[in-house]
C-alpha cells in the first residue's frame, strides 16, 4: 500500500500521471487551486481532461477566467452542462430564484446543476483530481490526499494540495503568473455560483462565503456525499 499522506503535491501529481496516464480528469472551477494543479500536471507531458461544470449561474468573472486559462495553458476545456429536461423540471417546480429561498431548494438546485453533471463528467475516468484543501473549512479538515471514491464508481480521487495553505496557493499563482479570477482580488476566497457566494470578512474561514446562511458543516455542493474527505 503506497503512503500518499507523506507525499508532497509534486510527488503526488507525478505518481498520478504515471499511474493514470492521460485518462484522468481534473475538476476545474477556475479556482486558484485548480490552476496550480493544471500547471503542475502539464509539466509531465500527459493530457488529462480538464472539465468545468457550467451550472448557468456563474459570475461573469469566472467566464473571463476560463478564457484566460484556455489561452494561458493552451488546452481544451470540456464544458459540462445540466441535463436540459431535469433543469426544466427544476425551474417548473421551484422557479428561477428558489435557490436562495431555503436549504431544500438549494439542494435540489445543486443536484440538477452540479451533482448530476459531475457524475456524468467522471464516467470512464481512470482517476480524478480536486483542488480542495484542509484549511478551507472544518468539513475539509478530514480531507485525505488519496482515496477510492465510492460516490463515483470507485475511481481513485486525489487532492494533491490537501495540506497547502491559502498563502502557498497565492504565492504559486503569482510566481508563475497564472491567470486569476478577479474575484479573488476582491475579497472572495472561494468562488461558486453567483447567488450562493459572497466575499468573506476578516477572521472568517475561506469557505464562509459559500451558502453563507447555511450551517457551516453543510457548505458543500454535495459532490462528496459519502463524507469520505
Ligand atoms: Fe444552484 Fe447555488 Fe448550487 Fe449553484 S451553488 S447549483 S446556484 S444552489
Amino acid at each position: 500500500m503506497l503512503d500518499f499522506e507523506s507525499k508532497t503535491a509534486d510527488e503526488l501529481i507525478k505518481t498520478a500521471c504515471t499511474m493514470w496516464g492521460s485518462g484522468f480528469k481534473i475538476a476545474c472551477a477556475f479556482a486558484l487551486e485548480d490552476l496550480v494543479i493544471i500547471h503542475k500536471v502539464l509539466q509531465h507531458g500527459v493530457k488529462p481532461t480538464v472539465f468545468f461544470i457550467d451550472t448557468g449561474r456563474h459570475f461573469e468573472h469566472t467566464y473571463a477566467a476560463a478564457d484566460a486559462a484556455r489561452a494561458a495553458f493552451g488546452i481544451p476545456i470540456q464544458w459540462v452542462f445540466p441535463d436540459s429536461r431535469k433543469l426544466g423540471e427544476l425551474l417548473d417546480r421551484d422557479g428561477p430564484s428558489a435557490i436562495v429561498r431555503d436549504a431544500d431548494t438549494r439542494r435540489r438546485c445543486c443536484d440538477v446543476r452540479r451533482i448530476e453533471p459531475l457524475n456524468r463528467a467522471l464516467k470512464g475516468a481512470t482517476g480524478w483530481m480536486i483542488g480542495a484543501r484542509r484549511s478551507q473549512c472544518s468539513v475539509r479538515s478530514r480531507l485525505v490526499k488519496m482515496t477510492v471514491d465510492k460516490d463515483h464508481d470507485w475511481i481513485p480521487r486525489m487532492a494533491p494540495l490537501a495540506d497547502w495553505s491559502w498563502q502557498q496557493v497565492v504565492e504559486y499563482v503569482n510566481s508563475n503568473q497564472l491567470p486569476c479570477n478577479q474575484l479573488f482580488r476582491r475579497g472572495y476566497a472561494s468562488v461558486g455560483c453567483s447567488p450562493c457566494t459572497r466575499p468573506i470578512k476578516a477572521g472568517e474561514t475561506e469557505r464562509s462565503g459559500r451558502w453563507p446562511s447555511e450551517d457551516p458543516t453543510a457548505r458543500e455542493h454535495g459532490d462528496h456525499i459519502s463524507g469520505r474527505w
